[in-house]
């Protein structure tokens, strides 16, 4: 797990000086807020806005952030989930101590609230059909109507409430309303279900509940519960609020949190929907919530991206009012600018070509220094045999070039790096008239990379010894979608046909495969990659994380 230190440097948004503001005005001593997950699937990267911003702010101000688990659908909520968040809110580099809640712990509070509503005659026992609710409501225009059942008295609907927790009725066979107004202009207010008969095993309370309570009427009482003061959640909630106030102020709870509404993330080529997300892993579309095209926290780990990586993507996109999808460009950007640092440098050859060098005496080899990165000597170098026979990539070679292909084609000059200027002497063929090993000679007075007599070659190539590198396979992933605003109601039509494809003989230095080490490299002109969970002793797997810019790739392409 990461303990590395969470960046400081934030920018101010409308959270941040409401909070402010409220703190100078005194209203507060310390600021509470909360990340509150149902443990329906894995995080994914717009959790991790949330999750920056509610446990930044418990950085930033004085104050605490609680890791709430609003576990009020048994149906789909499974421990499995409640464990990675856990580790994904953890690894992102963030931690709520002591202040680990589930709103299950406050099922029994909420239950004798609910019956002093229904006390105070503001909730009633609904026996329609959820239809019949649902069609009763109304619409933005039409007001709803009253339900039949609307006016029980005090006694039966305690009485019918009580017999609904003890689990005498089916599931779905009566609700508990609030009793608020069917003409209200906001349909959030047109008597809301504040419980629901739901038969099933939760993951925390076991069988002792036959009655669960809805999200509107859980979250606010868990956020007074806990002391919350900013109860931050996305906009699509911003309608909800009057109710969430009408809650706080009918109750006797400890205190009066504020409800306040941010845009949710959006990604282009990214789905983020859990059901999406759900089902992408139920149909097997993916290999699992951590596959490494998964939007998922989890996902992105296994990928190699860089915690830091997501703070800092979180931390450029802000926190705006209005909705918008941000370029996942941003995202790749973030991930490379911080790989670009902290990634240690290695060789690698994805689709490798064999190369023999004629006037390399045979049996022979030599010992070359390669750095481990550019711009930090700290992180020193390492020696990578030269010899006879080498491998380069396939697409470093052409028989024919174009004008301006500068790398290895019959008569070129080129640089291998670390190592020596080659020149391609001859092409062998097998019978379909394919390539399969080419004949070069070096100059022994170009060790290191430079000619004494000052003559340039326009090419770098990365190469690997035959001898002393491994055979590895390297997964290259793309967008998951092929669209850039997939359409989520039928995300099948729009899945990528080429996200991932699997380099099965491809080779990497020696000291790569043999270390187990899950911090992503740069495979120098490849991109960066990590080694993946799916490697066996025998065959390394490595994936890319991320590729170079185009424009870097150019730069060591010139040499
Ligand atoms: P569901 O559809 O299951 O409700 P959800 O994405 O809202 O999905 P929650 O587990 O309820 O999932 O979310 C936990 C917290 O993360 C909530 O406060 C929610 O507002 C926030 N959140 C979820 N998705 C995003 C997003 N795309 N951008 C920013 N915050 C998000
Ligand atoms: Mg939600």
């Amino acid at each position: 797990m990461s303990t590395e230190p969470v960046a400081t440097e934030v920018g101010r948004d409308f959270i941040r000086d409401i909070i402010q503001t409220d703190l100078d005005q005194g209203k507060y001593k310390q600021i509470v807020t909360r990340f509150p997950p149902e443990p329906n699937g894995y995080l994914h990267i717009g959790h991790a806005k949330s999750i920056a911003l509610n446990f930044g702010i418990a950085q930033e101000f004085p104050g605490r952030c609680h890791l709430r688990f609003d576990d009020t659908n048994p149906v789909k909520e499974e421990q499995e989930y409640i464990d990675s968040i856990q580790a994904d809110v953890h690894w992102l580099g963030y931690d709520w101590g002591t202040n680990l809640f589930y709103a299950s712990d406050y099922f029994d509070r909420l239950y004798e609230w609910a019956e002093k509503l229904i006390r105070d005659g503001l909730a009633y026992v609904d026996d329609q059909s959820q239809e019949e609710i649902r069609t009763s409501r109304g619409t933005l225009t039409e007001p709803g109507k009253n339900s039949p059942f609307r006016d029980r008295s005090v006694d039966e609907n305690l009485d019918l409430f009580r017999r609904m927790k003890s689990g005498e009725f089916p599931n779905g066979a009566r609700v508990l309303r609030a009793k608020i107004d069917m003409s209200a202009g906001n349909i959030n207010l047109r008597d809301p279900v504040l419980y629901r008969i739901l038969h099933a095993h939760h993951p925390r309370t076991g069988t002792k509940w036959s009655i669960y309570p809805s999200y509107d009427y859980a979250h606010g009482q868990s956020d007074a519960i806990e002391g919350i003061t900013h109860s931050i959640c996305t906009l699509e909630f911003e309608d909800h609020r009057p109710l969430y106030d009408w809650f706080i102020e009918k109750l006797p709870v400890p205190s009066k949190p504020h409800q306040y509404e941010m845009a949710r993330l959006n990604l282009t080529y990214t789905l983020l929907s859990k059901r999406v997300l759900t089902q992408l892993v139920r149909d097997g579309h993916v290999a699992g919530w951590d596959d490494p095209r998964m939007p998922t926290i989890a996902g992105m780990r296994r990928r190699g991206v860089p915690p830091a990586a997501l703070r800092e993507f979180v931390r450029r996109i802000g926190v705006a009012k209005a909705n918008s999808v941000v370029d996942v460009g941003m995202l790749e950007f973030c991930i490379r600018e911080e790989l670009n640092r902290t990634a240690q440098r290695r060789m690698a050859v994805l689709k490798p070509l064999k190369v023999v060098i004629e006037n390399y005496p045979e049996g022979q080899s030599e010992e070359l220094e390669a750095i481990n990165h550019p711009d930090d000597p700290s992180a020193g170098t390492r020696r990578i045999t030269f010899g006879r026979e080498l491998y380069i990539e396939q697409d470093d070679f052409m028989e024919n070039p174009p004008k301006k292909f500068f790398r290895l084609s019959p008569g070129n000059e080129v640089r291998l790096r670390y190592a020596y200027f080659v020149k391609c002497t001859g092409v062998i063929k097998d019978d379909k008239g394919e390539v399969v090993e080419l004949r070069c000679t070096y100059d022994p007075a170009t060790k290191g990379g430079n000619a004494p007599d000052g003559r340039k070659v326009k090419a770098t190539m990365h190469w690997l010894p035959a001898a002393n590198s491994v055979p590895a396979e390297i997964r290259i992933y793309n967008q998951l979608f092929a669209n850039p605003s997939p359409d989520a109601s039928n995300f099948a039509a729009d899945l990528n046909p080429n996200s991932l494809e699997i380099l099965s003989d491809a080779r990497v230095e020696a000291s790569v495969a043999e270390s187990n080490s899950t911090e992503p490299m740069q495979f120098e002109r490849q991109g960066y990659f990590v080694r993946d969970k799916d490697s066996t002793p025998g065959k390394p797997v490595f994936s890319r994380t991320i590729g170079l810019r185009d424009t870097f790739a150019k730069e060591v392409a010139k040499g």
